[in-house]
Parts: structure tokens; sequence; C-alpha cells
């Protein structure tokens, strides 16, 4: 669905994304990890366009989206994004988040915007809780929530940025298995995620960061079981 080439990324002095290309095809489910400050984040900024890029192209159905005159508003609906913080909107109650992007957005009428949002409530439990504000709830309800408003939009693509770092432990569980049911179910996934549980399981492919680079990539057992560079062996030691 995109594809990645020679993708470039600088904070003025600063290059953050060296030269990353990657593929994400349809079905698949793609982790990303590396130490902090190797440059995932913005990675996944760059590729829903967060951050602008500094060079290198990203073709969504074949087409430079970094071209000039591309419709830009329209790729982003075809991406989904789940931040490590949430962002939910603290002013609107649960349904209404699910609800606004897909009826300003998307222009659909309220009544199939509610049922699309009640749909994606019940796939991550939280359909009880639709009167709640943000306030109301837990990390892990939140990130629920927050996981059911970006489905609702029908990504094409879903981003998770760290989407359980934010969370107390006993909840990290509850967001992983929905993420885990979502992989079955076909969607295709790029995670950003300290978990190595999750990457070796739940990952068709792991792609290993270093310093604005991507250092190794492979099936889980690849990276984890046999991996080939020094540098993720290395850090595999650290976090394993
Ligand atoms: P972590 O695991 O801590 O989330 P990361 O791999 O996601 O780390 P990034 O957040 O992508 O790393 O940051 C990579 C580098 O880019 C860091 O040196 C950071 O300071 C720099 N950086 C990120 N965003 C900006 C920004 N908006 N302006 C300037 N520098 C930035
Ligand atoms: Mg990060």
């Amino acid at each position: 669905i995109i594809q990645i080439e020679h993708l470039k990324k600088s904070f003025g002095e600063n290059l953050v994304l060296k030269d990353i290309s990657m593929d994400v095809n349809k079905g698949e489910v793609v982790t990303i990890i590396g130490a902090s400050g190797s440059g995932k984040s913005t990675f996944l900024r760059c590729i829903n366009l967060l951050e602008t890029p500094t060079g290198g192209k990203i073709l969504y159905k074949g087409e430079n989206v970094l071209e000039g005159g591309y419709n830009l508003p329209n790729y982003r609906t075809h991406l989904g994004m789940v931040f490590q913080s949430f962002n939910l909107f603290n002013n609107m109650n649960v349904l209404q988040n699910c609800m606004s992007g897909q009826t300003t957005v998307l222009g659909r009428k309220e009544a199939e915007a509610r049922k699309v949002a009640l749909e994606n409530l019940e796939k991550v439990g939280m359909d009880r809780f639709i009167d709640a504000k943000p306030a109301q709830l837990s990390g892990g309800q939140k990130q629920r929530v927050a996981i059911a408003r970006a489905l609702s939009m029908d990504p094409e693509v879903m981003l998770f940025d760290e989407p359980t770092s934010a969370l107390d432990p006993e909840m990290v569980g509850d967001v992983l298995s929905i993420m885990k049911n979502l992989a079955e179910s076909g969607l295709t996934m790029v995670v950003v995620t300290h978990e190595m549980a999750f990457a070796k399981e739940v990952s068709d492919r792991v792609i290993f960061m270093d310093q604005g680079l991507i250092a190794e990539e492979g099936t889980p057992e690849d990276l984890f079981v046999r991996p080939k560079e020094a540098r993720t062996k290395e850090f595999l030691r650290r976090v394993l």
C-alpha cells in the first residue's frame, strides 16, 4: 500500500532520518523497535505527514504524496494514528470523539457515524462508556477509545506510536490484546513498540532502527532468534 523510498528528515542540523526505505503491504503487521532517539516516532510522523520529510518519496498506491499537487488531505484520511498520549478531544464524550472525524472529514451522516462508532467501541470493549468524558477514564480506557476513534475512519493503514508506554502495567495487556485481535482481523498496521513479546508474537516483520537508519529487518524469528547485526544483538541484550 505504501512504499517509502530513501526518506530523510532533519530538524535544523540534526539529521534524524538518514535514509529509510520500506514497504507496507496489505494485511501486514510491521513493528518498529529501537533505542530512544533512534527516530521511530519521527518516522511514523513522516509517514502520515505530521512532519514534512526533507527528502525521499512516499508512494501511496504508486503515487508520490510528497509531489506538489498531490491531494494530501485525502491521503491522510487513509491513515489512522494512535499516539502514546491518547490525544482525545477532552471536551467531547467518548461517542462524540469517535463520531466527529467521520462527520466532518468523511461527510458521513450522524446516524451512520454513530453506528460505525458504536461498532468500533464494542470492538475495544468501550461501548458501555459512550457518555463518559476522557477525564473520567483510565489510561487504558482512553487508549481503547483512541483506537476506536481511529478505526471509525476506516483507515487502510493504522500507525501506532508506543500505544502502551504511558499506561499502568495492568492496562497494557488489554490494549495489546485488542491490537492483537486487530492484527488477526487482517488490518494493516505499523507499530512502534517497546513490547518485545508483542513484536515477537504478532508481527509479520520487525524493523530495528538505529540512529536514523534501518539497521536490520526480518521476521520475528530472524530478529529475535538469530539477529545478524552487532547493534541488534546489543539492543536486544539490553531490552530482553
Ligand atoms: P523514543 O523511543 O524516546 O520515543 P524515538 O525513536 O521515537 O525515541 P524520535 O522522537 O523520533 O525518537 O526522535 C529522534 C530525534 O529527533 C531526537 O534526537 C529528537 O530530539 C529529534 N526530534 C524529534 N522531534 C523533533 C522536533 N520536532 N524538533 C527537533 N528535534 C526533534
Ligand atoms: Mg518515540
